[in-house]
């Protein structure tokens, strides 16, 4: 694959011989029984035939083209299998199976598929200037989007609701006494459900049994930008350890075992009306003598 994106910059498409067939773009194993291919590779194309295709409409940002085109499997000539690629045609009625088509290269090529800006109608292909690639490609890009969609369990709607008021909402198993919170629907011990019945409001003060310093790295949706500390709080007369807690106003360097802490609530200005959640700011210390009860530090849950 690294030589076929290579040789995209260069205006040229490769595919791999597999017995008598030339496979395209090259496949690491023949697809049909598996065999690892020696690396044979022959350059195809650059014209090639329209084996199949459907018209896209209405694009969408992710798509290729802008504009009306379609998607079609195109075998490159001196190729046995056909890459699927755009083909801007114009018009649906300008599409047709068997049709020929040749490359549309970009100006700016990067080792990369979408160096092919499309395949248009006819034998001849649309060469760009611009270089081929100093280095050889052997890292690849790409974007994905996963949605995932699921149901919201009521639990964690009441859980949320409570948040908005100002309550810390907890649920007591009925059979073995655990406290649970974030709206869990069952205790995994007991097999027992939990429903309104067993809610209780949680106390709003605790002790800080664990933390860690996290130094954040980019990524797409990370917001901080300097190093946080994140918490483990075992409540005051309560069971129930909340884990991964932000800290307010507090010096990384200041959290430690023991720290006795407060949970804090957001002022008007802070709540986002349309995220309960946001009422819930994070926990600040009290200034109480640190509670030095040993093996607290193992209390992570
Ligand atoms: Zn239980």
């Amino acid at each position: 694959m690294g030589a076929f994106m290579t040789a995209l910059a260069d205006q040229r498409f490769l595919g791999i011989r597999s017995g008598d067939r030339v496979i395209v773009p090259p496949h690491e194993w023949d697809p049909d029984t598996g065999v690892e291919l020696a690396v044979d590779l022959v350059e195809v194309g650059p014209a090639g035939t329209v084996e199949t295709w459907c018209w896209v409409d209405k694009p969408t940002s992710q798509h290729p083209l802008q504009h009306a085109f379609a998607w079609a499997l195109v075998k490159l000539d001196g190729a046995d299998t056909a890459i699927m690629h755009a083909v801007d045609a114009g018009s649906a009625d300008a599409m047709s199976t068997g049709m020929r088509v040749a490359p549309r290269w970009k100006q700016e090529r990067h080792g990369h598929i979408t160096d092919l800006d499309a395949f248009i109608p006819g034998e001849t292909a649309e060469t760009n200037d611009g270089s081929a690639l100093a280095e050889p490609v052997t890292m690849m890009d790409y974007n994905a989007t996963i949605t995932y969609t699921t149901p919201v369990p009521t639990n964690l709607v009441r859980y949320e609701q409570a948040t908005g008021e100002g309550r810390l909402l907890g649920l007591q198993c009925p059979g073995c006494g655990r406290l649970y919170t974030q709206g869990k629907g069952f205790c995994p011990i007991d097999c027992v459900e939990l429903t309104p019945e067993h809610e209780i409001t949680l106390p709003e003060t605790g002790v800080i049994t664990n933390y860690t310093i996290i130094t954040p790295t980019p990524y797409p949706g990370q917001t901080e930008t300097e190093p946080f500390a994140r918490v483990h709080v075992l409540l005051d007369g309560a069971e129930i350890v909340l884990g991964y807690q932000g800290m307010v106003d507090t010096p990384n360097d200041s959290v430690r075992v023991g720290m006795k802490v407060a949970a804090v609530w957001a002022s008007p200005a802070e709540r986002d009306e349309n995220d309960p959640m946001s009422n819930f700011v994070g926990w600040v210390p009290t200034g109480e003598p640190d509670d030095t009860t040993p093996g607290l530090v193992n209390r992570l849950n």
